[in-house]
């Protein structure tokens, strides 16, 4: 437990975030006396004086106390930019005590809740230098040189592969969710449903699905829309037949305009026990240009424990069969920090990507999302120390740059062990355009189908209307016609201005 007196102030968001970082789920009292005495005890202290605002934090734990002391200058004289200044002292001064007590350095500084490579596209967009753009994200957020030095190359990359990424809202891009699953992983909080046992919805859904398929390209037509990459993600599409699958290229050809200009077009095949010869070969037909075969782990007994009912062994099978069939754009997600994993298996599952080499390998670090089944039952699920998955972190950093990966793109969660990121690396000219659009929101996200959450965005505006579908087969197979002449009329009003009928 950690009392905190807030003197001046009552940043107590602003703290809870900072304390995060250092602690899971920390249990915080906000006090005006001090109580139990073996609680860690924080008092904050500001104060607005002619040269910015003053802060000052003190610690005491067991019989320890330590200070810090900060000026933050004002960059602004207005209620909203003095707040700004007062908020971003305390976030600062209780983050140099945290790290000074515990010895933990945080690379992010106070940076939350805010994409940290999105952040740097604004302010480069926004005519600042690179020189700049670094010194702001140092006085404002305390992004440590290391950190800066990594989102740099991310951002140098991505406007490699998207030149036109400033301009690319002129574009929009296309999501597809097919939210069957062969069973739930134990940390999954997607839409994802064992189709098995769901089986009476699959065909509902896909009817509900060609029919959103088909009034999106009416709408995409009249417009004139060029796409820039089409994602079929989930759950996992490829647990469909493969008729089904064909049929749902048949219909996306035959309803979206400049189909032939498509930049990318992305399967997630993700678990390797829906992979059949079949399905590859109707991705193969339809020119489908990167898919995902996500081993997780090349350690079985992970497998098993977080539920994927499927061998190490069919995860590297399906990986050469794919290549042999012609789809070599491969992507394959490893996720540090699964149950009962630590440094060794990691370096066990870093040699088995070795002998594939996949065009890309993207590193998730595990986050604790309230509604997984692990979430729920903590106490089942042995997760390595904060240490040793930082290690974990540095080993697949350094493993990628040595052969031959570059990270372009990188994403925070909540929740996420030891505060680190999730990575996606790429041999050269092997990036997701998509994962660039989604990641760095530069254009409308349309999506389709279940748990699809579109973002929408009207060119030159910046400014994103979250619109999401829903979650569950049956109420989407329910609601489908409706929910597509409302999102459809939302479109017309950000793109066009009329009317408006937008859904929380
Ligand atoms: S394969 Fe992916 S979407 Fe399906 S249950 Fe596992 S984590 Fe969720």
């Amino acid at each position: 437990m950690i009392q905190v007196k807030c003197e001046g102030h009552s940043f107590e968001r602003e703290i809870g975030l900072i304390l995060a970082l250092f602690y899971e789920d920390p249990e915080i009292a906000y006090v005006q006396e001090w109580n139990n005495p073996d609680d860690i005890r924080l008092v904050l202290t500001i104060s607005e004086q002619s040269d910015g605002v003053h802060a000052r934090g003190e610690l005491l734990s067991n019989g320890q106390k330590m200070t810090y002391s900060y000026v933050r200058p004002f960059v602004g004289r207005d209620e909203k930019a003095m707040r700004k200044t007062a908020k971003q002292a305390v976030s600062y001064t209780l983050l140099m005590l945290m790290e000074k007590f515990t010895g933990i350095e945080q690379g992010w500084g106070i940076l939350t809740g805010i994409r940290p490579t999105k952040l740097l596209h604004q302010l480069l967009s926004s005519g600042k230098s690179r020189e700049e753009a670094h010194e702001l994200l140092i006085r404002d957020y305390m992004v440590r040189p290391y950190k800066l030095e990594l989102l740099q190359r991310i951002v140098d990359r991505q406007l490699l592969v998207v030149p036109d990424l400033y301009q690319i809202d002129r574009e929009l891009s296309v999501y597809i969710g097919i939210p069957f699953c062969p069973t739930k992983c134990a940390y999954c909080t997607f839409p994802a449903y064992a189709i098995r046992s769901h089986t009476a919805s699959v065909n509902p859904f896909l009817e509900g699905l060609h029919y959103e398929i088909e009034k999106t390209g009416e709408w995409l037509k009249r417009h004139d829309m060029r796409i820039t990459s089409i994602y079929f993600g989930g759950g996992t599409p490829t647990s469909i037949t493969a008729d089904d699958l064909d049929r749902l290229f048949v219909t996306l050809h035959q309803s979206f305009p400049n189909m032939d200009q498509v930049r990318e077009l992305t399967v997630e095949a993700g678990r390797p026990d829906t992979i059949t010869p079949e399905k590859l070969s109707v991705m193969k037909r339809w020119n489908v240009d990167r898919i995902s075969i996500n081993p997780q782990s090349f350690t079985q007994e992970t497998l098993h424990a977080i539920g994927r009912h499927h061998t190490v062994e069919e995860t590297i099978e399906k990986y050469h069969l794919a290549m042999e069939m012609g789809l070599t754009n491969i992507n394959m997600d490893l996720i540090i920090g699964l149950p009962n994993e630590g440094l060794a298996e990691l370096e066990h599952s870093l040699e088995a990507v070795e002998k594939l080499m996949p065009a890309s390998l993207t590193v998730h670090t595990l986050s604790f999302k309230r509604a997984s089944e692990m979430t729920q039952n903590k106490e089942r699920y042995k997760v390595a120390s904060r240490e040793e998955i930082r290690q974990m972190m540095d080993l697949a950093s350094r493993w990628t740059a040595q052969h031959g990966y570059l990270p372009y793109y990188l994403y925070r969660q909540k929740n996420i062990l030891g505060n680190l990121e999730n990575v996606g690396y790429a041999l050269q000219g092997q990036e997701s355009i998509y994962n660039i659009m989604i990641m760095e929101e530069v254009q409308t996200i349309l999506g389709l189908g279940c748990g699809a959450v579109s973002k929408l965005m009207a060119p030159g505006s910046g400014k994103l209307t979250r619109w999401p579908n829903p979650k569950d087969p049956k109420t989407y197979n329910e609601t489908y016609k409706q929910l597509v002449e409302e999102k459809l009329r939302d479109l017309d009003q950000i793109y066009f201005g009329s009317t408006f009928a937008s859904r929380s």
